[in-house]
């Protein structure tokens, strides 16, 4: 079947059957691909393909069959024309800032995008005379007052982390367009089985296959959508000559993972949101961030962007530090982990582990306080999980 033939069937179809160009041996299943380059029938048939006279394979650093079996998977999934996959969420951030920026270009970012992302922009794109003004990301009028003639792209990720904030995507790409920059979306929180940002505008898509598109935390990986035209120009030729890949290997475990997606987020969305209210009813629990929860500030437009909440939620204790270390340390059945996205419920104290790396100062900007506590819902029994959490009503004298 041609990718293009993929839009006619939703979601959950694409999930488990797009992709998959059977061989001559008939399997059911994608196998994996483990060659790393191909033959030629001919000397002249190898010269019309290293020139792109010729389709097909040459060497598994830029195509290899299992990895476009996920790359058409995903494309299909996000409604894109096209998808690159790459070693990790990082690399493929990467490959969108090689593939677009040169030196004088100026880049305006959400000051609550991944860690690493803000590093790669302050600590190494500037060494290179890229600069980057970040902004708040819930705020349009400060993204178009930080727009210079010579921003290239708008970079966000909604919703943020740790504090679940969302970004009207639909409102930030024409902003973007009217200043003629391209709108980059981080779309690892939701998925395509909660927001289509490419339907709403947006350019570009990142992924970190890493978290729920794997789904059982087991690989690492990353992925960029967009058009053609985009990705023919820009980020397929960084992807041959940068060479950070994905293995095989690890896109036949994604391709499985987005087999089971839709229905793993909606039972993540559904724990988390039973998780969020829970908490909302706790008297030592300050403060909830869901955009499920009605107290949020932007939870209408998370009804309106989303097809469900997603399924990280973080809330503040009124003690501090301490208190945050209690509560976590006093868990037996979640796992102390800064990953997210995963069949495990995970647990983590930003301030102290993500989000380290920043500046006291940055960390207050952002809003990302010591008694902040991260929670990453897992698919056990939601039972089961309130339990493990409500052991700091021992820690601390049953306060909580
Ligand atoms: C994890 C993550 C990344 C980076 O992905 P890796 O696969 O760890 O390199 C980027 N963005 C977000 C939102 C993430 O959670």
């Amino acid at each position: 079947m041609k990718k293009t033939d993929w839009n006619q069937y939703s979601l959950e179809t694409q999930a488990v059957r797009a992709g998959h160009n059977r061989t001559q041996e008939d399997e059911h299943s994608i196998p994996i691909f483990a060659t790393s380059s191909y033959v030629f029938g001919s000397a002249e048939e190898a010269a019309l393909r290293f020139s792109g006279e010729s389709p097909g394979n040459i060497y598994s650093r830029f195509t290899n069959p299992t990895v476009n079996a996920f790359q058409e998977r995903l494309a299909a999934m996000e409604e894109g024309e096209r998808c690159l996959a790459f070693s990790s969420g990082m690399a493929a951030i990467m490959a969108v800032c090689m593939g677009l920026l040169k030196a004088g270009d100026h880049v305006v970012s959400s000051r609550t995008v991944f860690g690493n992302t803000v590093l790669l922009f302050q600590n190494y794109f500037a060494k290179f005379g890229v600069t980057t003004d970040f902004v708040d990301l819930t705020n349009p009028a400060a993204w178009e007052a930080a727009i210079k003639p010579n921003t290239r792209f708008l970079f966000l990720e909604t919703p943020s982390n740790p504090l679940i904030e969302i970004a009207d995507i639909q409102k930030l790409a024409e902003i973007a367009h009217n200043h003629g920059c391209l709108l980059v979306v981080d779309n690892v929180f939701c998925t395509p089985a909660l927001q289509k940002p490419l339907l709403l505008g947006a350019d570009i898509i990142v992924h970190s296959t890493t978290k729920y598109i794997d789904g059982q935390g087991r690989c690492v990986g990353g992925a960029v959508i967009a058009s053609d035209e985009l990705i023919e120009k820009y980020i397929y030729p960084y992807l041959r000559t940068g060479g950070a890949s994905m293995s095989p290997f690890n896109a036949w475990v994604f391709l499985s993972g987005l087999e089971t997606l839709a229905i793993r987020m909606k039972a993540h969305c559904e724990n988390a949101l039973e998780l969020a209210q829970w908490l909302e009813s706790q008297p030592s629990v300050a403060k909830v961030h869901y955009p499920g929860l009605a107290s949020h500030a932007q939870h209408e437009l998370a009804k309106r962007q989303q097809s469900g909440f997603g399924g990280v939620v973080s809330f503040e204790l009124q003690g501090g530090k301490q208190q945050a270390w209690d509560l976590i340390d006093a868990t037996k059945l979640l796992s102390i982990t800064a990953n997210l996205g995963d069949v495990k419920t995970t647990i983590t104290h930003p301030a102290t582990t993500t989000h380290s790396r920043l500046s006291e100062q940055e960390r207050s900007l952002a809003g990302i306080r010591d008694s902040l506590v991260r929670i990453s819902v897992g698919l056990e029994n939601i039972d089961d999980i309130k339990n493990d959490i409500n052991i700091l009503r021992a820690v601390t004298g049953g306060n909580l």
